[in-house]
Parts: C-alpha cells; sequence; structure tokens
C-alpha cells in the first residue's frame, strides 16, 4: 500500500512538465485575465459592478472577484453617505445608476440612513459575462490576519476561514488542503496561490519549501505594500529570487510541484490613479486555453500555460528539452531585454539565518541562500529571445524586460516586464 501511495505521488508530480509549444493556434488562444481583486464586499472602494465593468472595458476576458475571507453572496447593504472611510458616496451611486440604470441600485432607508444592497456574484455574472469574451470566476482571498499570509482561492465554492496564531506554514498549509479537499469533494477544479509573499510580516521562503503542494504564488502583485523588489531590512527576497530557491530546492529534492509564477493587481483603490494607490491594471496573466472556461482556465495554469505580465506581451513560448525560445510580440520603438534565470545541479544547497544587528536572527526573515541559485544564464536582446541548455539546468525561465516605463506602476520607474513559466528538462 505504501508503495502504491510513493508511486501514485511521483507519477503525480512527474507529469507535470516537460516540452510545451506556447502560441495561439489550432483553436488555442491567449485569454487575459486578473484572479485578484477587491471591491466593497470586502475593502475595495467600489462596487462589484464598477470593478468588473472596468476590466471588461480594458480587455480582460477573465477576472476573479477575491475578497477577504467572503465570497460575494448573500444580503450585504453598504450605508451612504457615512461608511467606512467614505468609500460609497451618493456620488458614486449616480455613477453606478448612470451606467447601469435606475432600476439597477437597490436602495433602502433604515433610521434615517441610506443603504445600498451590493450586488451578488451571480447577478453580477448575467449582466457581464459572455460567452467566449467575458468569464468571471468565483474567488475568495483566504486572509489570516497573524501570520500575514494571504491565499488566493480561485473557483472556490464554498467559504474557507482563515486560521491564525499558527506559524506562516501552518497557515498557508491549511489553505492549499482545505481547497483541495473542497476541490475532491465537490469534484470542481480549483487552485490555490500565496499572495504577495513579502506583505507585512511576510511568508520566508522555508514556509513555501514546507508546503510542497503550493504551485501558484504572486511574482508580481500591484498593491503598493508588497515589497515586489524585496526589502533588505526584513530580509524578505525579492520574488523572483523566492521564485528561483522554490524551484531549486524543490528540483533538487524531487518533492513538491513546479511553482508557477501569477502577475496580478490586488485592486482596491478604483477612483485615484496614482503610485501608492492600490490601482487596476498594473499586472495580469496571459492563459493560453481551447476555451474560456473555469475549468479550461485552471487546467491550463495547472500545466503552466500561461505566463504573467506587467505590460509585456509575448507570442509564443516553447520549449524542446533543451532549447527555450520567448517570441515577443515587439511595440514599434521599445527594445527588450531577456534574461534566462536558472541554477545549475552542483548548486551549493545550504542556507544561513539572516543575522540582524543585535547578533541574532531577524524573526520573519527568510534564510540567505547560494548565489547560484538563481543565476543569470543568459542576457540576450534578440527577438526570439534562444536560450540552449547545456544540460545541468535544472529548470530555466525567463524574465522579457522592456524599455518602456510603465504608465502607473507600483513602484515609480518599474519597466514593462513579463515572466514566463519554468521549464525542466529531462522529464
Ligand atoms: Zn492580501
Ligand atoms: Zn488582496
Amino acid at each position: 500500500m505504501r508503495i502504491r501511495i510513493i508511486v501514485c505521488w511521483l507519477l503525480l508530480f512527474s507529469l507535470e512538465a516537460t516540452a510545451f509549444d506556447l502560441k495561439a493556434d489550432g483553436g488555442k488562444r491567449w485569454y487575459k485575465g486578473n484572479i485578484h481583486t477587491h471591491t466593497l464586499w470586502s475593502d475595495g472602494d467600489a462596487a462589484p459592478e464598477v470593478s468588473v465593468a472596468w476590466y471588461c472595458d480594458h480587455g480582460y476576458n477573465f477576472l476573479g472577484l477575491s475578497d477577504h475571507n467572503i465570497l460575494s453572496d448573500g444580503s450585504m447593504v453598504k450605508p451612504f453617505p457615512v461608511t467606512e472611510n467614505g468609500r460609497l458616496t451618493p456620488e458614486r451611486v449616480e455613477q453606478i445608476k448612470e451606467r447601469f440604470g435606475d432600476q439597477w441600485v437597490n436602495l433602502a432607508v433604515q433610521d434615517g440612513t441610506q443603504y445600498m444592497r451590493l450586488k451578488t456574484l451571480p447577478e453580477i455574472k448575467e449582466h457581464f459575462e459572455r460567452p467566449g469574451e467575458f468569464l468571471l470566476i468565483q474567488a475568495e482571498e483566504i486572509t489570516s490576519i497573524f501570520p500575514a499570509v494571504h491565499v488566493n482561492a480561485l473557483n472556490i465554492q464554498r467559504v474557507i476561514p482563515p486560521i491564525n496564531n499558527v506559524s506562516p506554514e501552518a497557515a498557508l498549509h491549511s489553505a492549499v488542503e482545505t481547497l483541495e479537499k473542497q476541490s475532491m469533494e465537490l469534484s470542481i477544479p480549483m487552485l490555490t496561490s500565496l499572495n504577495h509573499p513579502n506583505f507585512s510580516s511576510g511568508v520566508p521562503v522555508e514556509a513555501l519549501l514546507d508546503v510542497p503542494k503550493l504551485q501558484f504564488f504572486e511574482v508580481y502583485n500591484g498593491h503598493p505594500s508588497v515589497d515586489n523588489w524585496g526589502n533588505e531590512a526584513k530580509g524578505f527576497h525579492p520574488t523572483d529570487r523566492i521564485w528561483d530557491i522554490v524551484l531549486s530546492m524543490r528540483q533538487r529534492r524531487g518533492d513538491g510541484r513546479i511553482l508557477y509564477g501569477v502577475g496580478t493587481d490586488d485592486t482596491h483603490d478604483y477612483f485615484k490613479r496614482a503610485i501608492g494607490e492600490s490601482n487596476s491594471g498594473r499586472g495580469w496573466i496571459q492563459v493560453l486555453s481551447d476555451s474560456l472556461t473555469p475549468e479550461s482556465i485552471i487546467a491550463a495554469m495547472k500545466e503552466g500555460s500561461f505566463y504573467a505580465s506587467t505590460g509585456v506581451t509575448l507570442e509564443s513560448i516553447s520549449f524542446d528539452g533543451m532549447k527555450m525560445t520567448v517570441g515577443i510580440e515587439a511595440e514599434e520603438g521599445v527594445a527588450y531585454t531577456t534574461k534566462f534565470f536558472g541554477t545549475r545541479k552542483d548548486f551549493d544547497p545550504t542556507s544561513e539565518p539572516k543575522i540582524g544587528e543585535d547578533g541574532k536572527p531577524v524573526a520573519g526573515a527568510s534564510k540567505i541562500y547560494s548565489d547560484k541559485i538563481g543565476e543569470t544564464l543568459l542576457e540576450t536582446t534578440e527577438n526570439p529571445a534562444v536560450y540552449q541548455l547545456n544540460g545541468d539546468e535544472l529548470y530555466v525561465r525567463a524574465k522579457i524586460i522592456s524599455s518602456k516605463e510603465q504608465e502607473n506602476p507600483f513602484k515609480a520607474g518599474d519597466l514593462e516586464t513579463a515572466w514566463t513559466q519554468p521549464a525542466i528538462p529531462g522529464r
């Protein structure tokens, strides 16, 4: 019995990746989506229809409304004008009426206060969804306060409460396992993604290593407080480095899933667009799929048939076992640099704790790992960008950086970028 379980486990993981050829043809196309968004159902400042309208109007094909510890279901009313932080105002209610009509808005007065009833996901779906063009996928951001572990549960059907006052790895493990159980019970595909590992007290890279089933994390999140590019004082690695450490250690141990990187907005602020606000349109994924359904999008993501972007569009990504090729949809007058990252089999897997000025390990910090993890194997300005493996790489992935600054970045000076998923040789 034990042998059978081990064989199944190995089969499960060894089926995950090998050669691939991602490009739009034969009925497959790229679908653009954002899976991390907030509305008035939790701490976003817009009604759900205002949020969804933005994405619908800006060429997105799918969207996950992922409010904190809640599904957009049941009855929820918001008072105005006296509401939390002025998030719902009479002007904003008028704007909703202008776009959707007077009949759309459900208002009530109780004890002299006006209320607006929030639209549920089924109501929002009925209004916005178009087959093959626009899809809403139910989601929840399972949000532990302490530790600050936030996990996106995509295509969730029943709310999952967070657990608090445990270790980061325990909170992460609980969210991943609970959603997987729900998915199996209902026979509905779902996925979990670790959101913004560098937010607040952070999620150390060792927590990701302790949860080998975790298959997705945010390499990019558009919220201003998430330290995508690391935080030296707190001992938080840049998200690219987190990714490389996890890929290297899991490949070396052979004990985990391939970690895929997503880009998201984590939108909270819909009315003021500026650096420092948590705006729409900063980070997304492009998923290559033969159809636009929650099942097909999630299946494609679990195969790694997608890339993350903050502005760069890719035509194709292919891997034949020994060569990785990235075709960029180049914009006129914009230059592109592609960096191929990877770790060689003989890397030093040891790590050291980060020591603070007081001579003690920094609480919550990730450990420090070898520079040989996530080496730049090749940097090129060619298009297509091609990396020929020499056979000792554990994985290869590409980051494509344009010369164009993002229009409304999470951090000033950020350049439009895309991240491919890792390719694993010899599988
Ligand atoms: Zn969060
Ligand atoms: Zn969020």
